[in-house]
């Protein structure tokens, strides 16, 4: 899908494009990581924060699978809990076989073009399962 010479984000300020990441916030106080971005740190509520990029891959830390969702959405499909390996905890569509995902499996971030109400298609993320915490299981 086409998303045009200087593609842009679902929404301003949360995406970094070059190179794709995820654009949070990291607390000039604490330490802690963020997203999306804030203007104060959840932790210990400091107002000295600076925009990083997120850590691109993570953990599934929960998952479901979404079986009617608003019109234009295909469905099924699975909507995850991410632990990114910053400690950002990030709520997002999995790329995936439908009941393939588990918690525990390694996740990497994905650009994903998003089809808006006006045709246009801006760009927004999904993450990619990379390896399954344990086939055997699974059985
Ligand atoms: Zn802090």
């Amino acid at each position: 899908m086409d998303v045009g010479p200087e593609p842009k984000p679902l929404k301003d300020g949360l995406l970094q494009m070059e190179p794709f990441a995820l654009l949070g916030a990291q607390c000039q106080s604490c330490g802690i990581m963020s997203f999306p971005a804030r203007d104060f740190c959840p932790s210990c509520f400091s107002d000295s924060l600076k925009l990083v990029p997120c850590a691109k891959s993570g953990v599934i830390f929960s998952f479901t699978t979404i079986h009617i969702a608003p019109p234009g959405r295909k469905t099924p499909y699975d909507l995850a809990y991410v632990d990114l390996d910053d400690g950002v905890r990030v709520l997002s569509q999995v790329r995936s076989d439908v009941g393939s995902v588990s918690i525990g499996d390694r996740v990497i971030l994905r650009a994903e073009p998003v089809v808006q109400s006006d045709a246009s298609v801006r760009v927004g993320y999904i993450f990619e399962v990379t390896d399954h915490l344990n086939e055997e299981c699974r059985a």
